[in-house]
Parts: C-alpha cells; sequence; structure tokens
C-alpha cells in the first residue's frame, strides 16, 4: 500500500517540488490550490501529468464550502504537509491575510480534525513556519532554541500556529512538528521575492525589455538555499520515531549585493557598486558574454529605490542549521552559485522568448 499525502498548498514552490518528490517516492498525493493545468503553467519544470492517477488536485473553490476536517475524514492521509505559512514578502498585496488570517487550514483546525477524527496514530502532521516567526533578531545565528523565545514579530496568525503545534504535540501526543525554513529559492520563486525579481529583471536588461533593476536594501544579509533541498528536509522530519522542530537554512550568509553581482556574472556582466544608501548604482565594467552583447559598459543598471527600502525588519538574518546536520543527517546539495545560475537561466530563456515576440509581433 503506498502511503498517502495531502498538501496545501500544492500550487506554490514549495508544494510543487514536494509533491515531485513524493510522487518519485511511490506517494498517492492529494494537493490543495489550483488545477494541474496551473501546476504546470505557474512552476516551470513541475511536470505532475506524468503521474497523474498517483495525483489529486482540489481547486480552492472546491473546498470552500468544506472544511479540514471534511477531507482529512475522506482522504485519511498518513502526512499532512501544511505549507501555507511558509511566508509572504512584504512587498506583496496580500500581507494583511498573511499576518492575520486563520484560514480553514491553520494549524489548530487542522490537528483538531487529526484529533476528532481518530486519525492521532496514523497522520503525521508537518508545518512551514517562517523564519520571520522568530521577529525582528539581528546577527543572532537562529537556532531552535531562539525560535522558542519567539522575539516580537508582526506574523500572528504564524506563532499562534508554532504553539498550537507543540501543544498538540505535548498534550494530545500527535506526531507533529514544525520546520524553521529561512530563505528558499529556485525558479519557482514569485518574483515578490527579492532573489526572483534580480534574476528576471537582469535576464530582462540583457534582452532589452528593462532598463535598470530598483532593489532596497542591498546590505541585507540572508541565508538563502534551494527549495528542493529543502523540501527533502520537510519529508524527513515526518519520517524520525518522535516528532521534534528543526531549522532549516545553509549556515552562510551573503548579501542583495552579492546575490545581484552573482546573477549579472551569469550574464556576462561584470558590476561595480558606487555611491551610499539610495544613491548606491550598479555600473557596468565588463561585457563578458554576448548575452549581454545589447548593453555597453558605463550603463547603470541596478539602482536603489527607497520604497523598497522597508521601515522595520531583520537586516541581518543568520541561521544555526546543526540540529538538522546532527540529528537528520541533511544537508543542503545546492550551493548559492549553483542555484543563481538555474535561476538566471531559466529566466533568461524568458526573456529571450519575450524578447523575439515583441520583435516578430
Ligand atoms: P524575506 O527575507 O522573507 O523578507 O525575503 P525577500 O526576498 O522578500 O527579502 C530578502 C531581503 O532582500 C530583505 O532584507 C529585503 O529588505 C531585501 N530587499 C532589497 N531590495 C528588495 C526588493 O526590491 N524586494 C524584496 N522583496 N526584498 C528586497
Amino acid at each position: 500500500m503506498s502511503k498517502v499525502a495531502l498538501i496545501t498548498p500544492i500550487t506554490g514552490q514549495d508544494g510543487s517540488y514536494l509533491a515531485e518528490l513524493l510522487l518519485k517516492k511511490g506517494y498517492t498525493v492529494h494537493g490543495i490550490g489550483g488545477n494541474v493545468v496551473q501546476l504546470n503553467a505557474g512552476n516551470a519544470g513541475s511536470n505532475f501529468h506524468d503521474k497523474s492517477s498517483d495525483l489529486h488536485i482540489y481547486a480552492h473553490a472546491d473546498i470552500s464550502t468544506g472544511t479540514a476536517r471534511d477531507l482529512l475524514a475522506i482522504i485519511r492521509p498518513d502526512e499532512v504537509y501544511n505549507l501555507g505559512g511558509t511566508g509572504q514578502s512584504p512587498e506583496s498585496s496580500d500581507l494583511g491575510d498573511e499576518l492575520f488570517s486563520t484560514g480553514e487550514f491553520s494549524a489548530l483546525k487542522v490537528l483538531e480534525a487529526i484529533r476528532v477524527l481518530g486519525l492521532e496514530t496514523k497522520t503525521r502532521y508537518y508545518h512551514a513556519s517562517p523564519s520571520a516567526l522568530c521577529g525582528l533578531v539581528n546577527g543572532i545565528a537562529i537556532n531552535e532554541m531562539v525560535s522558542l523565545n519567539i522575539y516580537p514579530s508582526w506574523y500572528a496568525s504564524a506563532i499562534s500556529d508554532f504553539w498550537a503545534i507543540v501543544n498538540y504535540r505535548e498534550t494530545f501526543g500527535l506526531y507533529a512538528c514544525s520546520g524553521i525554513l529561512f530563505n528558499h529559492e529556485s525558479p519557482r520563486r514569485s518574483e515578490n521575492f527579492v532573489t526572483r525579481k534580480i534574476t528576471r529583471s537582469l535576464a530582462n536588461i540583457t534582452q532589452g525589455l528593462e532598463k535598470c533593476l530598483h532593489l532596497g536594501n542591498l546590505n541585507a544579509l540572508r541565508d538563502w538555499g534551494h527549495a528542493r533541498d529543502y523540501v527533502k528536509m520537510q519529508w524527513l522530519m515526518l519520517q524520525q520515531d518522535s516528532p521534534e522542530d528543526f531549522v532549516v537554512a545553509t549556515g552562510v550568509q551573503y548579501t542583495v549585493r552579492q546575490f545581484v553581482t552573482f546573477a549579472a556574472l551569469e550574464l556576462g556582466i561584470k558590476l561595480r557598486f558606487t555611491g551610499k544608501g539610495v544613491e548606491e548604482r550598479g555600473i557596468i565594467t565588463a561585457i563578458i558574454s554576448p548575452v549581454a552583447a545589447a548593453l555597453k559598459v558605463g550603463d547603470v543598471v541596478v539602482a536603489v529605490d527607497p520604497r523598497y527600502i522597508r521601515p522595520a525588519e531583520a537586516c541581518e538574518v543568520s541561521a544555526n542549521p546543526t540540529k538538522a546536520r546532527r540529528k537528520l543527517g541533511w544537508a543542503p546539495e545546492t550551493s548559492l552559485q549553483d542555484m543563481v545560475i538555474e535561476m538566471v537561466q531559466a529566466d533568461l530563456a524568458c526573456a529571450k522568448k519575450a524578447a523575439r515576440l515583441k520583435l516578430y509581433g
């Protein structure tokens, strides 16, 4: 009998990578959000239809009249992956919902459904907690202990989810755990996030579709890993003898400016940054590949725009994933440089297609 997993939502970056991983492992996968056509269209590279008999998708519209309990009663999953709290960039217009919503698939509602349906010994629950859960922590390498001393944070619903999981684990003995995932990116990342904004915009600039990449704080330090590596950790967390929370990160930080520099180099552009604060600019000093042949030395392709500088945020995010390494043997497989190459090449292919359409359309 194959294992049965429920992923919600399945449409985003993490849901799509996780679904691919579980289908490969022989699971039957149920996913909430969208349909297979949307999944394939929205997630370059995902290829669900090959194994569609093991994949069942529920559009949001289908479940809006039902409850988490109804769905769990029908599916009776071995594993539930609730990725809804993965976090939304503050540039997103959905921010209000993200911070304060307690939807049908909040941790509390799903855990209560597992309990009431008598699935306590069958169903294991994974919850993606955003690293922003820990609030404005600057310069401290966040591990599982820091996460338990939650600092002031806007992520009200994420905090209530986090403690609901601790309570159901300790009070009712459910197998329930939180993964505190630091920034994880890929070509499937939404453009609200800085990495994808950078790779897409620079690729567009080489093809004459945009002139300049406008960013906020170039000094911000982040710990960026590849989403494909992080979903393996989500799965591993549900395969242990007992449930525990884990920090998932690479342990290595880079600035936004460094990410820009790596992405530009992959496109054949050498950059020099001049000026300070909102006056800072990224100027081309050399073109080293025909990909960027339409540009020239001296072009300003990066500028700081105060609209993207956040009034309150943790500027130096640092994480300590030692526990994941020690207890689960997990380590990220993809370096930042390899991830940048993958993202840039995917965006470059799209930019070239768009440029051709513009020329002949
Ligand atoms: P976050 O760490 O979950 O907020 O992920 P983001 O990708 O949205 O932001 C990562 C860092 O990049 C933050 O410190 C942002 O302030 C910084 N940043 C600088 N410019 C931008 C921008 O134009 N957009 C976004 N989203 N972030 C930016």
